[in-house]
Formats: C-alpha cells, structure tokens, sequence
C-alpha cells in the first residue's frame, strides 16, 4: 500500500457550531470526510486520526490568545458523532500542537505501513493541516491536501494557505480524485 488518509482534528470543539474553537463551516466537511474514510477502508489504506489534545491548564490558552478548546476528557474533545466509530477503528494520534508529529507515533505508522502519498484533510487549514503537512512534506512524503474536506479559520488565511502549500509542492485535489488515488 502506498497511500495514507490523514484526517485532522475532527473534533466538536473544531467542527460543530458552538464549539469552543469553532472553525466556519467545520460541519461541512464531515460528509466529505466521512466518504473518504469509508474509501480509504474499502481498499485497505491506512488511516490516521489526530486529536487536539490540551490539559485543563495548557499554557498554549493564554500564550497564544486561545480560548480553552479539545480539554482532555471533555465533550468539546471527542471526534465528531458521524466519525466516531471511524476512529476508533484507526490509528489515533494525541497532539496538542499545530504539528502533530512530535512526540507521536505518526510518522513510525506511516512508515511501517510503507505509505508514500499521504491525503490531508480535516481543521484547521491555516494551523494544523498546514503544519502537519509541511512537516510531512520535509520527511519525505508526497503531500496531498484535499481542498473540499478542509476549512479555515480566516477565509483569506485559508486560500493563501493553499497557494503556499502548492508553491511547496503539496498539491490540493478535489476528493473525488483523492478517492481514486488511494490505493493499495
Ligand atoms: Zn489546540
């Protein structure tokens, strides 16, 4: 196999109206992702989740202006309803940083499954989509985003996100092409 979906921070907090860090439009991508998981299983490629992970004190809260969101053992931390039962079944990656390689077992998983192309998709485009990939993109990875299965916090933010991404060679493909490209 060859290929990896890597869905990013699919949490209530991220993702439902309401959420202590509510990303515009995180709902919408829940169907998209939930489409792409049930294809990535139907052919056997690895999927990883990742989780927004902070402590009831994180210093992230007030260093960086956050409000406290993905609280460990809170409801705002639980993945999202519809990809609950997805998630458990796969490999899931507890980080509290915007890069969610340190200090994990992403990459060792990647690896041992032998992917090469990885599909990023999931919150926050401009925060942890983007740093994860640009980290995967410097170990050696080929870095797909898909651009229908992601949002940003800043709509502007998001698109030149994305044409930095693409300036770096991670490419952004629509989710019906990042279906057929998962393969064994
Ligand atoms: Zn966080």
């Amino acid at each position: 196999m060859d290929s990896a979906l890597i869905v990013i921070d699919m949490q209530n907090d991220f993702a439902l109206k309401g959420g202590a860090l509510y990303v515009p439009e995180g709902e919408q991508v829940i169907p998209v992702i939930l489409k792409l998981v049930k294809t990535a299983s139907a052919k056997k490629a690895p999927v990883v989740f990742t989780m927004d992970w902070h402590s009831e004190n994180d210093p992230e809260f007030s260093a960086e202006n956050w409000p406290k969101h993905c609280v460990v053992g809170s409801k705002g931390a639980e993945f999202v309803e519809a990809l609950k039962s997805f998630a458990e079944k796969s490999e899931i990656v507890k980080q509290p940083g915007h890069d969610k390689f340190p200090g994990t077992n992403l990459e060792a998983f990647l690896r041992k499954h032998n992917a090469k192309k990885l599909f990023f998709c999931g919150l926050a485009t401009e925060y942890c989509v983007k740093f994860t990939a640009l980290a995967a993109l410097a170990l050696g990875f080929e870095v797909f985003v898909v651009r229908d299965a992601i949002r940003p916090v800043d709509y502007r933010d998001g698109l030149a996100v994305l044409r930095e991404l693409e300036e770096k060679g991670i490419r952004a493909v629509p989710a019906e092409d990042a279906g057929r490209m998962l393969r064994l």
